[in-house]
């Protein structure tokens, strides 16, 4: 499932194509891309490399991702630094600790500093650790910050509303099939009385991929 890239770039992929002809039964007209993909399953199947099931349980654990379960491993690295240490070393097992399961090949966490800003991008289409954080957010799968993220990447956060002083260093990292990645972002300042659950309260989706960073419940 990993190296057909979700599936979900499929659409743009298809975009200008005419409609894939399709059984009378279904609900839409497929687009190139879908019908490939569909076509693409059933072959996989017939070849005994993947069953129906496996396929069905890979989405319903993409559905049951959502951007708090992030928030909690980045609450939880606040909070304690010997999780913060494992979760740096190799995110998937540290998901583990607090119950998540990952199935990506691979998460990694970029640790945001005062000297760089991580920012996470999947240039090719639109990967995401989706059984981490559920399905992306549309401006992510873009072609627009594709591209533009690499291109100018301190333009791009701007107009999020982060502007990025240009002592800090911004880091973009390209995602693919086999390799995910999450941002743990800093804690803000004036933080030092929340719980865990109020700190995580304060990690938005797209503070998880640099498109923004946690604000201090009083600023
Ligand atoms: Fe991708």
């Amino acid at each position: 499932m990993d190296h057909e890239h979700d599936g979900h770039e499929h659409h743009e992929h298809g975009r200008g194509l005419p409609p894939h002809p399709t059984r009378e039964d279904d609900d839409v007209a497929l687009t190139y891309g879908e019908a490939r993909y569909l076509a693409l399953k059933s072959l996989l199947i017939e070849k005994g490399l993947v069953t129906a099931d496996e396929i069905r349980r890979r989405l319903e654990i993409n559905e049951r991702g959502n951007p708090q379960q992030g928030a909690r491993m980045v609450a939880r690295a606040w909070v304690d630094p010997a999780f913060k240490a494992r979760m740096l070393a190799d995110a998937k097992e540290a998901a583990k600790e607090l119950g998540l399961e990952v199935t990506e090949a691979k998460l990694v966490a970029m640790e945001n500093t005062p000297a760089c800003h991580n920012l996470i991008v999947c240039t090719l289409c639109s990967c995401y650790p989706r059984s981490l954080l559920g399905e992306p957010p549309a401006w992510y799968v873009s072609k627009a910050y594709r591209s533009r993220a690499v291109r100018e990447p301190r333009k791009v956060l701007r107009e999020f509303g982060l502007d990025i002083p240009e002592t800090v260093e911004v880091r973009v990292h390209d995602s693919n099939a086999d390799l995910r990645y999450i941002v743990l972002p800093m804690r803000p300042a004036g933080t030092e009385g929340l719980s865990e659950e109020e700190l995580a309260a304060l990690v938005t989706r797209d503070c998880l991929v640099g498109a923004a960073v946690p604000r201090s419940p009083n600023a």
